[in-house]
């Protein structure tokens, strides 16, 4: 089934808002495994929200709106969607009682003088609904969302084609259009999907996107159930693969064979298979099982590396202690750099990082110690050590890896993808110096 997007409002043609209610919704829409082609925008202009109605019933089974069902004269939203079905507007008494009550509660919790129990006209414009429609209350504000199924004339080149189609309305606030669709359209969209859909995510670490888009093209080229789509993801790469199946077990059967080749392919360059699992609970996780303690010297990272360290709940027990040592003063002082090192080598060498990471793990007292020293820029490159030249170590059971990187964009850029390197460096390194324990 085709669902269709439509985002009312002339503020988000303006830029005057982002709209968030469409990539909420589009994302639900894939969740649920339905076909999405078209979003479309359209400002506040009955004429033009009807024309885009007229060619959303052309093309998609479920039109999904939101925005304009509130009381004022901008807000059209239903008047065009009966217009273009041909149906009245009539008044829903349920929805009636439902704003009286509302003003009447909000004048009881009001002093004297400020309470203004008139309640506009435009307000009982929301207590209109499109013949036929079934009202979805809103538990966060005034103007409910409605759901018009239709039989559709949409014509076609061999005469009449009547179809069915669903029209659902929803208010345009976030605080009021998701709660509402979480607890009343879900179910009733999930009703109209008879497969479900079962999703892996399968992340990559060390290897580029073109690189492991080429490892297993003749697999994306020939998706079918499971389908395979890759998430492009600064410094990493994601596949999510996605099996549509009448139940979980069959979706799980379809989704195994998939993950091993998957698994075969990029071998310990996956680091997990949850969606919801990050790298750096990852390499927490890898520091628990294996009762390992961590120490950390950053120069160009400045400390984001520990910070993404520390977004792991329960480290306190495992972080021994982090260096910000950006100068070289810093790094002769805390981490017992020799000074000819730097001298010789400079503070951005495979040297000085090699014995940044020594030296955090021997004052920490750690068992691993990462070291991260490069260049970020935009200022400070040479010839032979450019912007983005990055020197990444590893201290993991008495041995230290060194890995020279050269990242591209600008300073920002160049620190994340420096912390997403160290990271996947501890992982590895993790694994293969604690390989004889299994
Ligand atoms: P109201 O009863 O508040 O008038 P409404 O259903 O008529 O609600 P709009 O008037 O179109 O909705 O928008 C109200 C507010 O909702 C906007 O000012 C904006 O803050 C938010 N909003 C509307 N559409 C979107 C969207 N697509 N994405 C994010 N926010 C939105
Ligand atoms: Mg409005």
């Amino acid at each position: 089934m085709n669902v269709e997007l439509i985002s009312v409002g002339t503020e988000l043609l303006l830029g005057n808002i982002v709209n968030t209610n469409a990539n909420y919704l589009s994302r639900k829409c894939a969740d649920l495994g339905f076909t999405l082609y078209y979003q479309i925008t359209v400002g506040d202009n009955e004429t033009r929200l009807t024309k885009v109605l007229e060619d959303a019933l052309k093309r998609s089974d479920i039109i999904i709106l939101t925005g304009g069902l509130g009381p004022t004269e901008d807000d059209m939203t239903k008047e065009a969607v009966a217009r273009v079905l041909d149906r009245k507007l009539v008044m829903d008494e349920e929805t009636r009682e439902k704003i009286k009550a509302y003003f009447a509660f909000k004048n009881n919790n009001l002093p004297k003088d400020r309470q203004d129990s008139e309640i506009t006209i435009n307000n009982w414009k929301q207590a209109m609904k499109i013949e036929g429609s079934i009202v979805v209350e809103n538990d966060n504000g005034t103007a409910p969302g409605y759901i018009v199924e239709a039989e559709y004339d949409a014509g076609s080149a061999n005469g009449s084609r009547k179809q069915t189609k669903r029209i659902i309305l929803l208010p345009g606030p976030p605080g009021e259009m998701i709660p509402m669709f979480e607890n009343r359209i879900l179910p009733y969209l999930k009703n109209l999907q008879d497969r479900i859909f079962l999703s892996k995510m399968v992340k990559i670490c060390g290897i580029g996107e073109s690189k492991a888009e080429t490892l297993i093209l003749d697999l994306i080229n020939s998706q079918n159930n499971p389908t395979i789509a890759p998430y492009a993801k600064s410094g990493e790469v994601h596949f999510r693969v996605t099996a549509a199946a009448k139940n979980r077990e069959e979706a799980n059967q379809l989704l195994k064979p998939i993950l091993r080749e998957l698994e075969n392919r990029f071998g310990s360059n996956i680091y997990t298979f949850e969606e919801k699992e990050t790298l750096e609970e990852v390499v927490v996780k890898l520091l628990h099982q294996k009762k390992l303690t961590l120490a950390t010297a950053e120069s160009c990272t400045g400390g984001l590396f520990t910070g993404r360290i520390v977004n792991v709940s329960g480290v306190s027990d495992l972080l021994k202690e982090g260096f910000i040592t950006y100068s070289n003063e810093a790094k002769l002082k805390y981490l017992g750099v020799k000074k000819e090192t730097l001298d010789q080598f400079g503070a951005v060498s495979e040297q000085t990082a090699r014995e940044m990471a020594v030296g955090a793990a021997k004052i920490a007292g750690a068992d691993t110690a990462v070291g991260i020293t490069g260049i970020a820029g935009p200022d400070g490159g040479t010839a032979t050590k450019p912007v983005g030249l990055v020197y990444i170590s590893c201290y993991c059971n008495g041995k230290v890896t060194v890995r020279e990187c050269r990242f591209r964009g600008d300073r920002q850029k160049v620190r994340e993808q420096s912390v997403i390197h160290a990271l996947d460096l501890l992982r590895r390194c993790i694994l293969e110096e604690t390989e004889i324990d299994h």
